[in-house]
């Protein structure tokens, strides 16, 4: 197969995509700005890059690799779809069957609608919860992200809460003006946002485990706490279980912590790594989406036949509620060796190390075989393919890199 090494594709990507990458984070800049490697395939824990080097994978397609990269069932399944035709722009049973199997999951969701992306489905969430309350305004939170959708790419000025101003060139003001940052984990300053904003408040949306910032675990009864300011100001809990859904349990946070959200939004682990992407939630306000409704919302790609035998071929395993203690041992295995070196923030099987110096400890890992998220402030994400030894091969290079940088200084 004729390949081109790293540094060759990524100078012929860098003139004719933006920055050589098609989504940021992919480019490294983050750690020290490096090239990149360029994947040539995966197999189950590992990826391999165009120069054939080996490498332990803590990425898993940004958590959306459960059972690995290649996982044979997931293969099979999608191979099987494709023979009978890859696009339809009708409805199929397949479609029917992952909305029971997400429902199944997730007792708050009564009505789901099936899309591409986690941008696509928070966007949507945003759009059904204004249709639904006939109000404008949204609160997120600082360092929550939701996709790449206008009213959603808001940030704060200041630590209090503040009207949104863009953090995005491109971004109308008057897009992120009925955006109210707040701070994660602080109920005071959400509801002070409520009180001064509640008539007007169509949702709060809230990564309900923090995992776009480091993993964050939500402080205990902040959860609770947004449910109960949503349920008096008449605004609509929108969690955003983009990673968490299938991850930190079965049904999401929603089950770990026992808060129901009223609108949930699910990507990545639902796909089983291909593009799909879910949201549903509260009958009443998901049956204003068209046809039946006046909300609008559309996708030629949704619910993609693919997509749909990939997502059912691994949701269907994850009946399984062994997988789940599986996971969990995995991470506690994979959180106990990297402690000495670090902060360690896990919640089921996601979890980050902080650590000063982590461009440094990024490519010295590389350098011996492991891939990390390349920031500080992504998460690593535990699959079924990850085993004992891979986790030991990781804690040891980690030692070894800080070892090595330690002398290097
Ligand atoms: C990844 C992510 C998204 C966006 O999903 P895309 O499929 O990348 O558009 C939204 N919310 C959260 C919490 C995510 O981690």
């Amino acid at each position: 197969m004729a390949l081109g090494t790293r540094s060759e594709l990524f100078a012929r990507a860098r003139r004719l995509i933006p920055g050589g990458v098609n989504s940021p984070v992919r480019a490294w800049r983050a750690v020290g700005g490096d090239d990149p490697f360029f994947v040539a395939r995966g197999e189950g824990a590992h990826l391999v890059d165009v120069d054939g080097r080996r490498y332990v994978d803590w990425v898993m397609s940004w958590g959306a690799l459960v059972f690995g990269h290649a996982d044979p069932e997931t293969v099979d399944a999608i191979t099987e779809a494709a023979r009978d035709g890859t696009s339809f722009g009708a409805p199929t049973e397949r479609e029917v069957e992952l909305a029971e199997e997400i429902a199944d999951a997730f007792p708050s969701i009564e009505l789901a609608r099936l899309v591409s992306s986690g941008t696509e489905a928070a966007m949507s969430a945003i759009r059904v919860a204004r249709g639904f309350t006939r109000r404008d305004r949204i609160i997120k939170f600082e360092g929550g992200y939701h996709g790449h959708s206008d009213a959603l790419l808001a940030s704060a000025g200041s630590g209090l809460a503040t009207l949104g101003i863009p953090a995005s060139a491109g971004v109308t003001t008057g897009a992120a003006q009925d955006t109210i940052v707040c701070p994660y984990n602080d109920v005071d300053a959400v509801a002070a946002a409520v009180e001064r904003h509640g008539e007007g408040l169509a949702a709060i949306i809230v990564e309900p485990v923090a995992g776009n910032t480091g993993v964050v675990p939500p402080r205990e009864g902040f959860l609770e706490a947004l449910r109960a300011l949503c349920d008096v100001s008449g605004a609509l809990l929108i969690f955003d279980e983009v990673i968490t859904g299938f991850r930190v349990a079965r049904g999401g946070a929603q089950e770990r912590y026992g808060v129901d959200a009223d609108l949930t939004i699910l990507g990545k682990i639902v796909g089983g790594g291909l593009p799909l992407a879910a949201f549903g939630g509260r009958g009443d306000a998901m049956e204003r989406l068209a046809p039946g409704g006046d909300v609008y919302q559309a996708g030629t790609l949704s619910g993609n036949p693919l997509a749909t035998a990939a997502g059912l071929s691994v949701l269907r395993r994850l009946r399984e509620p062994s997988v789940y203690d599986e996971l969990e041992a995995r991470a506690a295995k994979l959180e106990r060796g990297l402690r000495p070196f670090g902060g360690v923030q896990r919640v089921g099987a996601m979890l980050t190390l902080f650590r000063p110096g982590y461009d440094a400890l990024f490519r010295g890992l590389v350098e011996r075989g492991v891939y990390v998220a390349p920031s500080q402030y992504e998460a690593m994400f535990v699959s079924l393919a990850h085993g004992d030894e891979e986790i030991e091969r990781t804690v040891e290079a980690v030692h070894d890199a800080l070892a090595d940088d330690r002398g290097r200084g």
